[in-house]
């Protein structure tokens, strides 16, 4: 094996965890690897990881003929000629690589990866697979235009995406609006109108749905529940003056109300 820039096979047969068995474990590339290298290791021992992946019966490099009777000899296995009519040889040491590049490359493999995964050069990759990538060149249309629908299609989502997001926006909104009109909901210490400007008040804790001031908010079309005495969230507005009298006073919702000259109900609905 030639040294360089390590490359790696990803399994492809069903020892692969969730995925696909695209090939039986005869055929996976990757599976066949280590099985070789484990071969290998429990065969020779002694050689360590400076032992050839293929190597010959003594466990050293394999000689070019060694290698190219081999393939000679599994070509006749398979029936395939072995002599041309003039008696020259019709396998070269080279026969494996040219055979890999032109199985990938009618397969539809991108050439270039064919030529990065075997490190042949541009000029011999070309030679090698003689053109067997011509073939799958038909289905480029059919490529482009469906990586164009995949386009639109991803288009499409996100805008749906949005809508989707949009209205579930809108519905929560409106949930939590209906939250807190609610009568019930007790946990805020002030209210006000939502109206832009409306007065802070502070809620009566012995009657539930007015204001200390006697406004009663519960009746109130629009009304938010501060958890602060500034009011809403960003929106500083100005206290009810009554409210603020009667928590100062400490005196009980109705004492305020009947030493106040104004009519409470008057002056604090906004
Ligand atoms: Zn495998
Ligand atoms: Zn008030």
């Amino acid at each position: 094996m030639a040294l360089g820039e390590s490359r790696g096979h990803g399994c492809a047969c069903k020892n692969r965890k969730d995925g696909p068995a695209l090939l039986p474990t005869g055929m996976c590339p990757a599976c066949l690897l280590k099985a070789q290298a484990k071969f290998v290791r429990d065969e020779f021992p002694g050689l360590g990881e400076n032992a050839p992946l293929f190597p010959g019966n003594s466990g050293t490099f394999p000689s070019k003929i060694g290698v190219i009777s081999t393939i000679s000899a599994l070509a006749g296995q398979l029936g395939k000629k072995q002599k041309t009519h003039s008696g020259a040889p019709c396998w070269g040491g080279h026969a494996m690589r040219r055979g890999g590049a032109q199985y990938l490359a009618a397969a539809g493999v991108d050439v270039w990866r064919i030529q990065a995964l075997a490190r042949h050069s541009s000029a011999a990759v070309l030679a090698y697979i003689e053109k067997a990538h011509i073939p799958t060149l038909k289905s480029i249309s059919v490529e482009a235009a469906s990586g164009r629908q995949q386009h639109a299609l991803t288009v499409e989502v996100a805008k749906l995406k949005e809508l989707i997001c949009k209205s579930l926006r809108a519905n929560e909104t409106k949930e939590n609006i209906v939250a807190l009109r609610s009568p019930e909901n007790n946990s805020a210490r002030w209210i006000c109108t939502e109206k832009a400007g409306g007065k802070i008040h502070t809620k009566s804790k012995t009657s539930p749905g007015t204001a200390l001031c006697k406004w009663p908010w519960a009746k109130a079309e629009r009304t938010t529940h501060c958890e602060d005495a500034f009011g809403p969230p960003n929106d500083y507005r100005l206290t009810c003056v009554k409210c603020t009298r009667a928590e100062k006073n400490q005196s009980d919702d109705s004492s305020v109300n009947s030493t106040d000259d104004d009519n409470p109900s008057v002056g604090c609905t906004e």
